[in-house]
């Protein structure tokens, strides 16, 4: 009878379990039903893959993520895993094909669009099969406030009503409260033991600065610190998404887009060509990306602001899975500011749900502005205590701070003469007593107010109208076209009962890295010469099959090869990633690359 551990190292190829994912899987063995969260690239799948081994029958995967469904079916394969799914993309014949397989117990693992396992069709199929368990992966699909909300996942809560006797694993990768509540309230899962793991991403550097020239500022980003890497950019519009990845293109970068607007065959393609090659830039919206598993993503920009920090974090968590070095870089300025306000208070949604948009948005500005760790204040959103992390722009080069108060007070009383109808643009005018037409036009020039502020330039007083409205101290008036107007905490300012500290400038570039070459590449040349040849032999590998490279071998696996030069079969099988089915597949290629090199 094989346990938990000898299949993670005879099927995975792993020495060990990591975090809490022994204990999730001897509890789901055991016939517990669980809620498991950790972050992205913390190792959720084998939570549910082997409990699925070594249960009779088949686990059954409730995943929404239909384009990845192949590729997850593919690595499984590859392992001597019996996978296989069940979506939209299959002819009804294949379909049949698998689920007769299904019934007669053929498959260790079943992965299936949410819409088609609550069907009354599959219902009556799932009682004619052995269930070894269900997986519901995604599971903050089945949040209303989340961003992924999927109305079929609130179907799922069938399962238990229908299936009291399988047990249940629940994963997700966003972490905070709410949406855990909401998540065991829709599934059933009260009496589910939950996993919570930490959710730091210590290989994640976090870094914000202050939006000037995005693009210029993107490009350089790119060129300074990632030039062949693969990485995200995401952006709020379609058309933005379609204007960026052009222009970097015409700068030499090799940028795609992604948007829920293209074509669905096109967007397939640009999704394949980002997992299969190396060293592409995908420009999106945020419909790209849920369960995108490429291990080796080197950086994730914003060049719009999130609507909150679990968007934030779910997106920039899409960096660095393989545990290698690698960046989350924003853009932020006033306009992003004014931009998400307005979209909140501009919305259909009623008034609790403007409310619980207005504090998911005011955490991530508090974020953006923060003049103590990046870190420390993520984690502190998601419950979690830290220490200042020496790994982002604010631990790297602390900003100064300065007391705003008068500048505030000038700023404020500017929007308050003007009667709260204008937004920065004029206002910073007025401050800066520039007779413009429409200054003079509204007779705004006769102000006590005009030109008070003519000591600082027009990206300062930006900075200052940034920060009050980050601090809530001015908001957006969604009636008149981006208005600021004052609120109910400004009052106190004017008066003089505030102090406002202001940061004196958002992200100072912190130090550059020294190298940005895939995960742990060696250091020596010699078996960096062997590692790329090795990179060679796998793409040649994943081309036959149609895979990405990395469901072949990660880096991680292929550095470890090129350092330790093992010279059998029984020294290639104790390497990390290499399990029994692997050896069989690939040893006798390895070895070959391995022999022709050394
Ligand atoms: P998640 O779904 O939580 O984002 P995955 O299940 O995709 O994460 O795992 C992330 C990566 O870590 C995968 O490449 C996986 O093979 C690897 N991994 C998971 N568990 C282990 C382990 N115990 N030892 C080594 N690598 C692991
Ligand atoms: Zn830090």
């Amino acid at each position: 009878m094989p346990t938990a551990l000898s299949l993670l190292n005879s099927v995975f190829g792993y020495p060990a379990f990591r975090g809490r994912q022994a204990e999730v899987v001897d509890h789901v063995v055991d016939g517990g039903d669980a809620l498991v969260l950790m972050p992205t690239g913390g190792g959720k799948s084998l939570c549910y893959q082997i409990p699925a081994l070594l249960r009779p029958g088949t686990g059954v995967v409730v995943s929404p993520l239909i384009a990845l469904m192949h590729d997850q079916v593919m690595a499984l394969r590859q392992v001597g895993v019996r996978a296989a799914y069940l979506n939209s993309a299959l002819s009804a014949s294949a379909a049949s094909e698998v689920e007769q397989a299904f019934v007669r117990g053929e498959w260790d693992l079943l992965y299936v669009a949410p819409e088609r396992l609550v069907t009354a069709r599959f219902m009556a199929l799932l009682e004619r099969a052995e269930l070894a368990l269900f997986a519901i992966d995604e599971a903050h699909c089945v949040s209303q406030w989340g961003h992924d909300f999927r109305p079929e996942y609130i179907a799922l809560s069938v399962l238990h009503q229908r299936f009291p006797q399988v047990p249940r694993i629940a994963l997700t990768a966003t972490a905070d409260a709410q949406t855990r509540a909401e998540i065991i309230a829709r599934l059933q899962l009260e009496d589910a033991q939950q996993f919570v793991s930490s959710f730091d991403r210590p290989n994640i550097r976090y870094q914000i600065v202050e939006k000037n020239d995005p693009r210029q500022q993107l490009l350089a980003f790119i060129q300074e610190e990632h030039p062949q890497d693969a990485g995200i950019v995401y952006c709020l519009s379609r058309r933005k998404v379609e204007e960026t990845a052009a222009w970097l293109q015409k700068q030499g970068i090799t940028a795609i887009a992604y948007h829920a607007g293209m074509d669905v065959a096109v967007r397939q393609q640009h999704q394949d060509r980002f997992l299969r090659d190396e060293g592409i830039v995908m420009v999106a919206t945020i419909a790209f990306g849920m369960g995108i598993d490429k291990p080796d993503v080197r950086f994730v920009a914003h060049l719009d602001m999130p609507k909150s920090i679990e968007g934030y974090y779910q997106e920039t968590g899409r960096a660095g899975r393989d545990g290698a070095p690698a960046d989350a870089w924003m853009a932020y300025g006033l306009n992003d500011v004014v931009q998400q306000r307005r979209m909140i208070e501009s919305g259909e949604a009623d008034p609790q749900f403007k409310r619980v948009a207005q504090t998911k948005l005011e955490a991530l500005l508090a974020l953006c502005e923060a003049t103590r760790c990046r870190r420390v204040r993520l984690l502190d959103y998601f419950g979690e205590a830290a220490e200042s992390c020496g790994n982002c722009d604010v631990c790297q080069t602390p900003p100064a701070t300065w007391d705003g108060t008068q500048a505030a007070q000038k700023a404020l009383s500017t929007i308050y003469r003007t009667g709260g109808r204008f937004g920065a643009g004029h206002l910073i005018d007025v401050l800066r007593g520039q007779p413009t037409e429409k200054v003079r036009q509204w007779g705004h020039h006769q102000l006590s107010v005009f030109g008070v502020g003519n000591d600082m330039d027009d990206k300062a007083w930006r900075a200052v109208l940034r920060q009050l409205m980050a601090h809530g101290y001015v908001s957006v008036n969604h009636d008149a076209f981006g208005a600021l107007v004052l609120t109910a905490t400004s009052r106190a300012v004017l008066k003089g009962e505030t102090q406002v500290w202001m940061r004196k400038e958002l992200g100072t570039k912190p130090p550059k890295r020294l190298s940005s070459r895939p995960l742990a590449a060696p250091q020596n040349a010699e078996d960096d010469r062997l590692f790329e040849k090795l990179r060679a032999w796998r793409q040649t590998a994943a081309r036959e099959l149609n895979v990405p490279a990395y469901v072949i071998f990660h880096d991680a696996t292929l550095a470890l090869i090129a350092q330790r030069r093992p010279a059998t079969l029984a020294e290639l099988g104790e390497i990390s990633g290499i399990g029994a089915r692997k050896l069989e597949s690939y040893g006798a290629g390895l070895l070959a690359v391995i022999h022709a090199t050394v």
